[in-house]
């Protein structure tokens, strides 16, 4: 995630480049100390977290009532999933102020991107949190600045978006957590720092009108793009969007920057005001992205259009990696530089090594932002289990639990978070490999989230979820006596914004043919039965194309086999995979194809959960 952008230039409090080389230095001497003794920092985390928490339900309940240590913190308290913790959550939503998890007031929750029941979870927090973000966030820059200097001379032109919140029935804000930060005065009212000038004014990211404020972002990075230095977005996949964005409406932008007038479909007061102070008529750059844009191929687009880029900053580890061929394409091979590693739940840590490769990116965990557990994760060949749901531990598990300063390198973890705001040896569902050590603290390449199958954008669909969409689908296929006999699913990042793929293989029983509008419902069916992170980006965000079906040949899934049984894989364990990567198989299913269809609308989708009725 980049750093949050920070108010324009304040000319009374100038930065000089004494300053700022003095507070880089006071920055990475801070990596240095957390780094160098990252045990002790835990302990006095955690004693800090204990300490300020000891009467809360939560410990109580489980037999602490006084600061405690960290060996009988780990002997009473329990390693949890998200649902052990729903009934609390629960309470806390429906407007229980009592301290049931925090004795600090839960300020608000932020809404993850993983789902439970379908649903966001929700994650409570604290206002000093957001203290601890933005200390993260301001580690970034100077650690960038080591590998490429002269950062503060011109601007990054970042996509930053806010999304929906909703209110709980009790009256507390549910929203992302970047949402809640770029809204926070954290975010708004930060004091001048060269770093953070960015093309996008505060007004045009704070914009909830998506489009307006893509729109807007586009037009002031297009206006100032000699002073572009580097450019990025959260995800890659928000970056690619808006590249998409321009290769679409790159004609009516450059209308507004020979004319100097802005496009009436930006009709947001604040955001108008806001992009005239950057707009002004300029028919020579206007002619100049006129002619890169309208030429036929849009390699290297972003160096042609922003020469002075060094660098994309997006997250391009995780799921995120299947975007770096895009990247590449469009970036002509600029360096793709991965800063950080967060969550709703917590902020981890930083990428001290930036300019890495991709697949080599470890994050640092800073000491200070919780107290970090790790439960050793043992796999088959790199291959996670299929459907498996999240179990309790037993004993001897809750025991196999590592501090940060004793994890192995080269040994695998999911992460088990303490967090200040109230979370308690929670488990956040990624899996990190051990890649090395900065001083004596470990650095992790990030593995995979658990359980996730499918992913375009922060969507994560799990088999289990995919298998009850499917099913429902298949409800449509009855009157026509059809059976599904296999499936498979991929998430196609070829297209813009990229979309899911289901492959049918199905057993007709009679001619009767299947009308196309039959197969539409079915990928409307299985929209509707996904999760509400993945409707969001199809109806809301529109960060998720149509679904589609395609429909195999029959024998398309015995190929399937015998490829994966001449590959090694054994005869009698075989199970179809409910979801492909490997392009040789998805090319093998491509080749088969006899018809595809696509989701002819967006599902529904509404802000806040289901079970919250109109209270939004
Ligand atoms: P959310 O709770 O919606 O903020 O999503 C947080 C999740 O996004 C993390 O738990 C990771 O699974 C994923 N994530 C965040 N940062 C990174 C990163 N740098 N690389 C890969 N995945 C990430």
């Amino acid at each position: 995630m980049p750093e949050a952008p920070k108010l324009p230039h304040d000319l009374s409090n100038p930065m000089n480049d004494y300053s700022l080389t003095q507070k880089n230095k006071n920055k990475l001497q801070f990596i240095e100390d957390v780094t160098s003794n990252p045990d002790q920092v835990q302990q006095r985390v955690l004693s800090e977290i204990l300490t300020q928490n000891a009467a809360v339900e939560y410990l109580n309940r489980h037999g602490l009532s006084a600061p405690t240590d960290r060996d009988t913190f780990k002997k009473l308290i329990p390693v949890i999933t998200y649902d052990d913790l729903q009934p609390d959550i629960t309470r806390i939503a429906n407007g229980d102020k009592s301290h049931i998890l925090s004795s600090r007031p839960i300020s608000e929750f932020l809404t993850s991107s993983g789902t439970s029941g379908g649903e966001r979870k929700l994650m409570p927090t604290t206002e000093d949190e957001l203290e601890r973000r933005s200390l993260l966030y301001s580690l970034l820059m100077p650690v960038m600045s080591q590998f490429v200097p002269g950062l503060d001379k011109g601007k990054g032109m970042y996509f930053l978006f806010i999304k929906s919140e909703s209110k709980t029935p009790g009256g507390l804000v549910a929203r992302p957590v970047l949402t809640s930060y770029y809204k926070s005065s954290h975010f708004k009212q930060r004091p001048y720092d060269p770093y953070t000038n960015y093309t996008s004014p505060n007004e045009t990211i704070l914009c909830p009108d998506s489009y307006q404020s893509m729109y807007s972002q586009m037009l002031c990075g297009l206006c100032l793009n000699k002073e572009v230095l580097r450019v990025g977005a959260v995800f890659a996949s928000g970056f690619i969007r808006a590249i998409r964005f321009l290769e679409k409406n790159w004609s009516d932008l450059c209308h507004d920057i020979r004319t100097g007038v802005l496009n009436p479909v930006v009709t947001d007061p604040s955001v108008r005001e806001a992009v005239m102070r950057v707009l002004k008529p300029d028919p020579k750059l206007a002619d100049f992205i006129e002619f890169e844009c309208s030429k036929k191929s849009w390699q290297g687009i972003i160096t042609r259009v922003w020469p002075n880029t060094k660098y994309i900053d997006v997250i391009v580890t995780g799921t995120m990696s299947q975007y770096i061929p895009t990247l590449d394409y469009y970036g002509n091979g600029l360096p793709l530089v991965c800063t950080m590693y967060a969550s709703s739940e917590c902020y981890f840590g930083v990428n001290l090594n930036p300019l890495c490769k991709p697949s080599e990116v470890s994050y640092t965990l800073i000491p200070t932002m919780g107290y970090f557990e790790f439960l050793p994760v043992h796999r088959n060949n790199g291959v996670t289990s299929s459907i498996s749901v999240p179990k309790s531990l037993n004993e001897k598990e809750q025991q196999e639990l590592v501090d940060l300063a004793d994890v192995k390198l080269g040994q695998e973890y999911e992460l088990v978070v303490t967090t200040y705001a109230g979370l308690y040896r929670y488990r956040v569902g990624d899996v990190l490999r051990v890649a090395g050590f900065k001083n004596k603290a470990p650095q992790f390449n990030f593995i995979c989230r658990k359980n996730v199958a499918l992913s375009i954008d922060s969507d994560k669909t799990d088999e289990v979820e995919l298998h009850k969409a499917v099913e429902n689908a298949v409800t449509h296929l009855m009157p026509f006596d059809v059976t599904l006999t296999e499936y498979t699913s991929f998430a196609d990042t070829t297209t813009i914004p990229g979309h899911y793929v289901i492959f049918w293989e199905l057993s007709l029983n009679e001619a009767t043919p299947i009308p196309p509008s039959v197969f539409e419902d079915c990928c409307l069916a299985i929209e509707e039965s996904l999760n509400s992170v993945y409707r969001q980006g199809r109806a809301s965000d529109k960060s998720i194309g149509p679904l589609e079906i395609k429909i195999v040949e029959n024998g398309t899934f015995d190929k399937l086999m015998d490829y994966a049984i001449s590959l090694g894989a054994s005869i009698n364990q075989y199970k179809t995979p409910r979801c492909v990567k490997f392009a040789p198989i998805v090319e093998l299913l491509n080749s088969r194809v006899v018809s595809n269809y696509f989701s002819p609308k967006c599902p529904k989708w509404v802000p806040g959960h289901k079970q919250w009725g109109n209270v939004n």
